[in-house]
């Protein structure tokens, strides 16, 4: 466990933040790191005489803590809470700021797995959605119902065709309509990008992906932004309208929290996040510089090419344009055969670890969208570029599509 003082972090760069916050040596022992706590209960010193606040590991885990106390310094929110996926988070997230007959906005090209989320669980239970091309900041406006929108939601990038949308003003869109404004912040990390400072009021992500980093752990978090509120009207089940307080509660209350293990490993992967995201960023760029000059690819998806429609946005509002490159190849055929024919890329879903791996998103993470309107193209293939030598992953690519 931590001193009841830990130091503050606050004023550290990113990756001191990512290394330290919340991670103080535990004081019994001095180990370094914090400790997989894995015990689901604590002893009372005398009924009620909790020590640190440990009651019972679903409403708190002392290694829990730490990766929620590094995720909210890595995003420089006010609380993070981290979960058994990202799925779980946005589960949890939607309940506490949604009820029957409230309205979503939602991306035309979101995660496939959020989609299905909002349209066939929280559908049934009387949420209705639009989904919008939120590059288009009119219709934006025009699917946002005042009083009835609760939520925005926002991805960006999108996952596969890396659309890039402007937070801040769709955060002003919200603000003015009273919504809370989300951002899957999973493709960007917060080493890239920062949306609670452009304006959004949680931060969701899936840590299985980038944060975890490694292809060994399912996780999700919700970060929420110092001050930020439930949606006008809706009174919270603690009777406040914080909109953290609202989200410890259905953390609690309906428990889908990260165990001890799972929380352990994230935070080892929280703590190489900034060396890693440098060297996606670097590889991806590469990749997608090659992929461009390349008779057989018919167009190249990377926010960091100028010829990406949101590249000067992209420019603005990240530090780098990340690890994910998307590409055509004009036929599904052909598109299955590059995904059959690499030898460093993986054929497997996913995305954000250490290895590289290469999908087919119409037949593999985007197969449930089919018929909707997020289908996405068949002859597109998705590229999670690792952190290996860059001229391995271009001659496979090389000879992949040779
Ligand atoms: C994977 C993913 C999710 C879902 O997270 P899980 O950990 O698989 O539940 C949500 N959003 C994005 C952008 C993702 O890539």
């Amino acid at each position: 466990m931590t001193s009841s003082t830990p130091h503050d972090w606050t004023d550290a760069g990113f990756a001191t933040r990512a290394i330290h916050a919340g991670q103080d040596p535990d004081v019994a022992t001095g180990a370094v790191v914090p400790p997989i706590y894995q015990v689901s209960t604590y002893k009372q010193d005398g009924v009620g005489g909790l020590r640190g606040g440990y009651e019972y590991s679903r409403s708190a885990n002392p290694t829990r803590t730490a990766l929620e106390e590094a995720l909210a310094a890595a995003e420089r929110g006010a609380r993070g809470f981290a979960f058994a996926s990202g799925l779980a988070a946005e589960d949890t997230l939607l309940r506490a700021v949604l009820r029957p007959g409230d309205h979503m906005v939602v991306p035309d090209d979101a995660y496939g797995g959020s989609y299905r989320l909002v349209a066939r669980v929280f559908g049934p239970w009387g949420v209705d959605h639009t989904a919008v091309d939120l590059t288009d900041l009119d219709a934006v406006a025009a699917a946002i119902e005042p009083g009835r929108t609760k939520v925005v939601w926002v991805e960006t990038p999108t996952n596969p065709l890396l659309g890039v949308s402007d937070i801040a003003a769709i955060a002003a869109l919200a603000g003015a309509a009273g919504a809370v404004l989300v951002v899957d912040n999973t493709f960007a990390t917060p080493y890239l990008q920062q949306p609670l400072a452009l304006g959004a009021d949680v931060v969701v992500h899936s840590t299985t992906k980038y944060i975890g980093g490694h292809s060994d752990v399912v996780g999700g978090a919700l970060v929420v932004r110092d001050g930020a509120q439930l949606p006008v009207g809706l009174e919270g089940p603690t009777g406040s309208a914080d909109l953290a307080a609202a989200v410890a509660f259905h953390q609690n209350a309906s428990g889908a929290v990260a165990g001890p293990f799972d929380a352990w490993l994230t935070l080892r992967g929280l703590r190489t996040l900034a060396v890693r995201m440098d060297r996606h960023c670097a590889n991806a760029e590469a990749v997608a510089r090659f992929l461009e000059g390349h008779p057989a690819v018919h167009q190249v998806i990377y926010p960091g090419l100028a010829s990406h429609a949101g590249h000067e946005l992209a420019a603005r509002q990240m530090s780098g344009f990340g690890g994910m490159v998307s590409f055509r190849v004009g036929s599904r055929e052909q598109a299955l055969e590059v995904c059959a024919r690499t030898r460093v890329f993986t054929l497997a879903e996913s995305l954000g670890g250490v290895e590289s791996l290469i999908e087919h998103p119409g037949q593999m993470t985007h197969a449930s969208v089919a018929g909707s309107p997020l289908e996405v193209p068949d002859d597109l293939v998705r590229l999670s570029v690792g952190i290996e030598d860059v001229a391995d992953l271009v001659a496979d690519l090389g000879q992949a599509l040779a």
